[in-house]
């Protein structure tokens, strides 16, 4: 594909994009089932894009790798292994792996950790955890998704402030492509019922008080009363991995 081409498919894809946003923006003010509208919104980018779309899971849960494989079975759903997560993240992708029909793949970062540290000194996500997730998480996750058209992610509304507008459709300048997040609407109450309807995996550390799971060096249970995403990176200025900016 030349340069050209590649160009004016992605204007196409933008145009697509937020002629979506749109349409399901307002989507959303007439659907009152969330699950609904959130398989109107899947079935759209599956119409659209087919095994040019993958998800992309942190495997907090399998809710949104679920959803996409009923419209498209085999479909990769993308893991980051970052070489810090929690033995029970291992634990939720393998099972989800087996439990349904989906194509997991496991995307390493360019160096081990040991590499890292011997080329950045030990500990790196100590001193700084910015350089060390675009090493470790956004880098790797940019160059796996570049052969696609679209990613669906597990993006909430309720995860945080700065996800207060995530949209159900956008367009993602940053890496050329299509970004769904179709259970952006949902409440902790709709996870729990679609869980436990369609015996969907759940990372155990869930129930043991981790609202939110990333990298074991960088997750902490949130004190009482604090944001579910307050147990990530304490003690610094920083709220998102920059997988999503
Ligand atoms: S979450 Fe922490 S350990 Fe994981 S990539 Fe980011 S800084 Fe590194």
């Amino acid at each position: 594909m030349t340069a050209t081409s590649r160009c004016v498919e992605r204007t196409e894809l933008a145009a697509r994009a937020r002629e979506a946003a749109a349409r399901f923006a307002r989507r959303e003010q007439e659907v009152t089932d969330p699950v609904a509208l959130s398989r109107e919104v899947v079935a759209w980018a599956v119409e659209a894009f087919g095994d040019r779309l993958a998800v992309t899971s942190s495997m907090a849960d399998g809710v949104t790798a679920h959803l996409v494989c009923q419209r498209l079975p085999g479909v990769d759903v993308l893991f980051l292994d970052t070489g810090y997560h929690f033995a029970q993240t291992l634990q939720t992708r393998d099972q989800v792996a087996r439990s349904m029909p989906v194509t997991v793949r496991t995307i390493e970062p360019r160096q081990t950790v040991a590499e890292q540290d011997r080329e950045h000194g030990r500990d790196l996500f100590a001193r700084d955890p910015e350089h060390c997730c675009l090493l470790r998480k956004v880098e790797p996750l940019s160059h796996a998704l570049a052969p696609y058209d679209a990613w669906v992610t597990g993006l909430r509304r309720e995860d945080s402030p700065a996800r207060a507008a995530t949209p159900l459709v956008a367009w993602d300048a940053d890496r050329g492509m299509v970004k769904v997040s179709p259970v952006a609407h949902w409440t902790q109450p709709t996870v729990e019922a679609y869980v436990a309807e369609h015996e969907v995996p759940v990372n155990l550390l869930l129930e043991q008080g981790y609202p939110s799971i990333g990298c074991f060096p960088c997750t902490r249970r949130p004190l009482p009363g604090q944001g579910s995403r307050s147990g990530r990176w304490t003690g610094f200025d920083k709220t998102e991995c920059g997988i999503h900016p």
